[in-house]
């Protein structure tokens, strides 16, 4: 064989190489770019983290145990109906 045609069949198998290579990259790219599009929609938009006043864990806006504080009007957020119970004791303990 030739040397000459070594060195193109050697050329074209890199180029085919690299063009396999940076359509494999494309293609995980589009796929990281899709995941963190998805993360982004279920965790910025839909779940606000709230404090929770009693045991002070942040708890998902729409998973909280919602009441409505007598003293400072204000919606305040629990992680339990059993955190909600205390604050409502403890308000009544306060006055
Ligand atoms: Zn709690």
């Amino acid at each position: 064989m030739h040397p000459i045609k070594l060195v193109v069949i050697a050329i074209l198998l890199y180029l085919g190489y690299r063009l396999l290579i940076s359509d494999w990259r494309k293609k995980r790219n589009k796929n990281a770019d899709d995941s963190a599009s998805d993360t982004t929609a279920d965790g910025a938009v839909e779940d606000v983290l709230v404090e929770d006043p009693i045991c002070h864990k942040l708890v998902p806006k729409q998973q909280a145990v919602r009441l409505k504080s007598k003293d400072t009007d204000t919606i305040v957020y629990f992680c339990s109906e059993k955190c909600c119970n205390l604050f409502i004791s403890k308000e009544g303990e306060e006055k």
